[in-house]
């Protein structure tokens, strides 16, 4: 017997920062919407913990104060040859001057209370599979979430908000696995005050580079994140190299005198980043990836909470037909184009030609981190690898940022990645249906005259 089939305006599948942002965004507009998580809540999840700017923005916006965070500023980059630069935390027109400490065993529960308390209906079951139908009422057919406890779900949008390895991607036909640039990353806890967030890039041997770095931030109740990450273009055994360096770059921390020599690590956890956008079609009919699921890793340096609740954000308000007129994934896919492609676009083909370069990488690391360089270069360069260019605060690092910026993007104009990403994110066909959005659902759902 066929499992009863649930309907709702819409369903988001995975509750990480951004299945959550979408699900409460959409729920605190007034739909019906189901906000599904394989796992418990609350989780853990391999993380650094830290929100940045951006993100702590656009929680201000939400309304949403998560408790006990550290808030932190500047950050402190050393090199291959021990050279050590600040890079400084400014704020910015659009965003604050400060990022955000919290595990996210924390952090992921205080959002996805958000959303329930919005009214999103929680589910905790695995999303199996995805069908997509035809027709529908945000302009691009419905779809049918399969659980792994025979249940169904039907809703005119899904956003696919679970994760790098997303099966509602894989289920739709929305990856192109071989085409994908990967990055895998571990994390411990260890009991250590820390005062600055460090990042560490060293060489594998002298004058090969790491394809990667390690990080050490401080956390709250004493309680420092630290963590090796690795790129691994689309292939992904090589992600095993972040595990292996670990206990390497914890030793390498104690001799920089960063680390107690008694500081011990709890376990570790690791997980995948999906970067640059590439090899994932955001959009498919009603389906619309967010967060990691669409690739929305910051492909220097693995910063990716912050786009998830954006583009979680993003993904409700199209469907909730905030773009006027046009159907949900056409105006979700503008804003990836206005908002991301550019600057994952000409990251990732930059970040794909040193992965095959290690004494490039090394070179670069050593420049960078050399103080008389370091130093001038370093306010640019906090604004450019964090992606703060937009909106960040006018001035000479700003016309800097922006000048290596346009360098960047005209240099990797027509590299493969870049014209493969610009046929991933080109403007849909007009779509069926006038693509009238949510709004107009949830007034009927309010006045069924209307
Ligand atoms: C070790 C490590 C360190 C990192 N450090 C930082 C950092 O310091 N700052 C930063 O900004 N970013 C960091 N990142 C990246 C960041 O973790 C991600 O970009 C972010 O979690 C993306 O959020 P999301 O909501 O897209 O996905 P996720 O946070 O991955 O959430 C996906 C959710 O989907 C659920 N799910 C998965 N599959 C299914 C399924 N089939 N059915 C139902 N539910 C499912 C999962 O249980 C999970 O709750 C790091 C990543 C790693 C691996």
């Amino acid at each position: 017997m066929a499992a009863e089939m649930s309907s709702y305006d819409a369903v988001v599948a995975g509750a990480g920062p951004g299945g959550s942002v979408a699900a409460f965004e959409l729920a605190r507009s007034g739909a019906h919407v189901a906000l599904v998580d394989k796992a418990r809540f609350p989780r853990d999840k391999a993380c650094g913990d830290l929100v940045g700017p951006r993100g702590v923005g656009l929680l201000g916006e939400l309304g949403i104060a998560p408790e006990g965070v550290v808030s932190l500023g500047d950050m402190a980059v050393i090199g291959p040859s021990g050279g050590r630069v600040i890079l400084p935390a400014v704020p910015g027109l659009t965003y604050p001057g400060c990022a955000w400490a919290l595990p996210r065993k924390v952090f992921d529960d205080v959002l996805y209370r958000a959303a329930m308390e919005a009214g999103a209906v929680a589910i905790t079951a695995r999303v199996a599979a995805v069908e997509v139908e035809s027709g529908g009422d945000v302009g691009g057919g419905a779809a049918v979430v399969h659980l792994d406890d025979r249940g169904r779900l039907r809703a005119g949008a899904l956003i696919g908000a679970d994760g790098a390895t997303s099966a509602v991607a894989g289920s739709v036909g929305m990856v192109r696995a071989d085409r994908v640039q990967w990055g895998f990353a571990v994390r411990t806890y260890i009991d250590a005050e820390v005062e600055l967030p460090v990042i560490v890039l060293f060489d594998e041997e002298p004058g090969v580079g790491f394809p990667g770095y390690g990080w050490l931030f401080p956390g709250p109740d004493g309680q420092a994140n630290a963590g090796v990450g690795v790129g691994t273009g689309s292939d992904r055994r090589a992600g095993a190299r972040a595990t292996r360096y670990l206990d390497t770059f914890l030793a390498h921390l104690r001799r920089l005198g960063l680390l107690p020599a008694d500081a011990v690590a709890g376990p570790r956890l690791g997980g995948w980043l999906k970067m640059g956008m590439l090899g994932t079609s955001p959009v498919s009919g009603p389906v619309l990836l967010v967060g990691d699921a669409a690739g929305l890793v910051n492909p220097l340096q693995g910063e990716g909470i912050a786009q998830a609740m954006l583009s979680g954000r993003a993904a409700a308000s199209a469907v909730l037909g905030v773009g006027g007129g046009r159907d949900a994934g056409a105006v979700y896919g503008q804003w990836l184009r206005q908002h991301q492609s550019a600057y994952q676009g000409s990251t990732a083909a930059l970040q794909g030609l040193l992965l095959g370069r290690p004494r490039m990488v090394s070179r670069l690391g050593r420049v960078l981190t050399w103080p008389p360089i370091g130093r001038s270069l370093a306010p640019a360069w906090a604004l450019y690898w964090n992606d703060l260019v937009t909106g960040g605060p006018p001035g000479r690092a700003r016309s800097l940022a922006r000048v290596a910026g346009g360098a960047i993007r005209g240099a990797t104009a027509a590299s493969p990645s870049r014209r493969e990403l610009g046929r991933a994110l080109a403007p849909p066909r007009p779509g069926p249906g006038p693509g009238e959005g949510l709004r107009a659902i949830v007034r009927r759902h309010a006045d069924p005259s209307a």
